[in-house]
């Protein structure tokens, strides 16, 4: 059997230890004569392995003790109708602060519940990057700020989360949930859709401080009703019990690495290795300026782009794969999640220095 690295955004590469304890248990779970898919999400068995990655990911995150952990379904877009639908219930307002695609589309999303506003933050600076500015003209009333923070499409990432006074912050974390440690108690809501850096794709965490929960709109699904989630613990309907189970072991192997301080230290090496080389490459261009260059997802485009699918179509006879970037940009995008080791960024530059020789 031989694996590629793969880049691919999400649903993207696992850490091989929690592939390969997963398959080692996957026919008969521990002794049950079953495998995890094959059991109530009822049964003692199930339950013990749901709060127990609950548990692992409040000690993994320091989530305080009066947020609530909910395991959802409904995607990262599910939470752009669900967070609304919640919480835009006091003024039926809110600022949306936008820094590329995914924060425009639940911008977009949000408007169908209320009087939301998108504030622009990302321009081109003067040296042609993407950056980010200062949002200084947040309303007053709003119920909350929304950003998110982590572009995954443009590479994006703010380093730290805008400055909101005493309003309350929502944020999508999607694509660097546990890339790096988060002070929860800075956010109302946190979410994350799982398969950008925690599990298979069909499960969606939701960090949530009480006093938040319990507003939701009428028209709010149950489902979607973060009160119904609570008060069921994320089993009011069948919960994606196969996710659910992997992102535990994700978060077990998350803790055996010695939890997000180290896990950061790593991504931090694994992004300056790749941006580094990008700058001292003229061959290939990066689209972000260095304070708001994303540690996750890393776009780059070969400055002579007929070559594209040349260099595509090299790094995947090289074991490196998924290095198209999305649709909307073109070029070339590399996610390195947690799951991605270093090798496999060196493993990256070493072809990518070799492609630049091979066409000068
Ligand atoms: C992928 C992604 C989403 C959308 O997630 P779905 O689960 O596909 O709905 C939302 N926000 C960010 C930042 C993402 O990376």
């Amino acid at each position: 059997m031989s694996r590629v690295y793969n880049f691919s955004a999400g649903p993207s590469m696992m850490p091989e230890e929690v592939m390969r304890l997963a398959q080692s248990e996957f026919m008969d779970f521990r002794g049950l004569g079953s495998s995890i898919i094959e059991i109530s999400h009822r049964s003692k068995d199930y339950v013990a392995v749901a709060r127990e990655a609950e548990q692992d990911l409040r000690d993994l995150l320091k989530v305080p003790d009066n947020y609530r952990v909910l395991f959802m379904q409904g995607g990262g877009r599910g939470q752009f109708a669900a967070v609304p639908m919640n919480l835009l219930t006091g003024k039926g307002k809110a600022d949306y602060i936008t820094t590329g695609n995914w924060s425009e589309d639940a911008w977009d999303e949000a408007q169908r519940y209320g009087d939301v506003r998108a504030l622009k933050a990302d321009y081109v600076d003067e040296d042609g990057f993407v950056s980010v500015r200062k949002i200084t003209d947040l309303r007053d009333d709003v119920d909350y700020v929304y950003y998110c923070s982590n572009e995954t499409v443009g590479g994006v990432e703010l380093p730290e989360p805008p400055e909101v006074g005493n309003r309350i912050l929502v944020a999508d974390v999607s694509s660097n949930f546990l890339s790096r440690p988060m002070d929860v108690s800075r956010f109302g809501l946190l979410f994350a859709g799982a398969q950008k850096n925690v599990a298979p794709a069909g499960l969606t965490i939701v960090i949530v401080r009480d006093d938040l929960v319990g507003h939701a709109m009428k028209c709010c699904p149950s489902i979607f009703d973060y009160k119904i989630l609570a008060s069921k613990e994320s089993m009011f309907n069948t919960p994606p019990t196969f996710c659910w189970y992997m992102a535990g072991l994700v978060f077990k192997w998350l803790k055996e690495k010695g939890g997000l301080e180290e896990m950061e230290k790593i991504n931090i090496q694994k992004a300056d290795y790749l941006y580094s080389f990008l700058e001292s490459c003229p061959f290939y261009r990066i689209r972000v300026a260095p304070a708001f260059r994303s540690r996750m997802n890393v776009p780059f485009f070969l400055r002579d782009e007929s070559l594209n699918d040349r260099f595509l179509a090299e790094a995947k006879e090289a074991g490196l794969t998924s290095l198209k970037g999305h649709r909307v940009l073109g070029g070339m995008r590399a996610s390195i999640y947690n799951a991605m080791p270093l090798e496999g960024v060196k493993a990256l530059v070493a072809f990518m220095e070799k492609f630049a020789a091979s066409v000068k």
